[in-house]
């Protein structure tokens, strides 16, 4: 049987799906859902992904709203633009692309954020509708992950479930997922005594760290199903440029023991920008009052 999760694949599915809903609700509504991206700075990895946003935003027959700021402007020209795009109704979704730089704070730029377009689900206002149960908009990258895992397993009711890492935007809102999906729900960080032994109890793993191949292979229960949020780059080998992307897991080890796992990249990493669409289509029609079918855009968001 196929051990490989293929995110890619998945999300390619999920942006053909969200493509025909998106242009039934340019019928509808008689005008297109809109995202808008800002960019503060020149950060390389962040112009490569808003680039990569606009153009699948697109792709999916949405309006694309770019607005790039130099890396010196001013908090107060981020919170303008803030300020514009939530006043503007062609526009149903906003992210601010993170890092901002080190004169900025990142909560308080959040915080301006309408929580009802805040389709990166970082808001305190969509925290803690998650965390209460309420419907809200969800960080992609967990959203996703639990996508992959109940389209592989189905019900994950009473599975034990650890997730390594606890930040806002990735460990936390995932540990919330999990529980909500009925998981018992374990939280790992880099405090965690005898991970090991934590991970080797669980039948769900996510590795949400940093750290290149940090969890080993004979860690991992046989069967269990491993999801591997992390995305290092290794420095590169004698005469190369560019070192390897690997994961947070050794995957080379954790493939002959796990049930399934994602590769990386190719696993977690394009399901991002696919929940992103996701949400900010759940946004537009939520804009204008309309129903949208979600049976086959997963649930746990509006
Ligand atoms: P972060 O640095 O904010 O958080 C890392 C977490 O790992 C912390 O909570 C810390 O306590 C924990 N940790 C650190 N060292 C540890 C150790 N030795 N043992 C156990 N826990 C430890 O990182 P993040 O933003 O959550 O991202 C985690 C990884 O996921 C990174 O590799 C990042 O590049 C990747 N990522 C990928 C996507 C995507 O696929 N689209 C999105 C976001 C993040």
């Amino acid at each position: 049987e196929n051990k490989i999760i293929d995110g890619k694949e998945f999300a390619e599915r999920l942006r053909a799906r969200i493509g025909v809903l998106a242009g039934e609700f340019e019928a509808k509504a008689g005008r297109k859902a809109g995202l808008a991206v800002v960019l503060v700075g020149e950060d390389p990895a962040s112009q490569v992904y808003v680039s990569s946003k606009g153009k699948q935003t697109v792709a999916a027959g949405m309006n694309s709203f770019e607005h790039k700021l130099a890396a010196d402007a001013s908090e107060e020209e981020l919170l303008a633009v803030v300020a514009s795009l939530n006043a503007d109704p062609a526009v149903d979704g906003i992210l601010v692309q993170l890092p901002l730089p080190r004169h900025m704070d990142e909560q308080k730029v959040i915080a301006t954020i309408d929580p009802d377009k805040d389709v990166d689900g970082f808001h305190v206002t969509n925290a803690g509708r998650l965390a209460v149960g309420q419907a809200g908009y969800v960080p992609c990258t967990p959203l996703g992950c639990l996508m992959l895992l109940e389209d592989r397993l189905g019900d994950l009711k009473g599975l034990n479930a650890v997730v390594i890492g606890r930040s806002n935007i990735v460990g936390k809102p995932m540990a919330q997922l999990l529980l909500s999906a009925n998981c018992t729900v374990t939280i790992a960080h880099r405090h965690t005594k005898d991970l090991a032994d934590l991970v080797r109890r669980s039948d769900i793993v996510v590795a949400a760290v940093g750290v290149p191949e940090m969890v080993k292979g004979d860690w991992i229960k046989p069967g269990a199903t491993v999801i591997d949020v992390g995305i290092n780059r290794l420095p590169p080998a004698e005469g190369k440029t560019k070192g390897r992307i690997v994961g947070d897991v050794d995957y080379q080890g954790a493939v002959q023991v796990a049930g399934a796992i994602t590769p990386v990249p190719g696993g977690v990493g394009p399901m991002t920008i696919a929940v992103l669409l996701r949400n900010a289509l759940v946004a537009a029609y939520a804009h204008e009052g309309l129903t949208l079918a979600t049976a086959d855009l997963p649930e746990h968001s509006i």
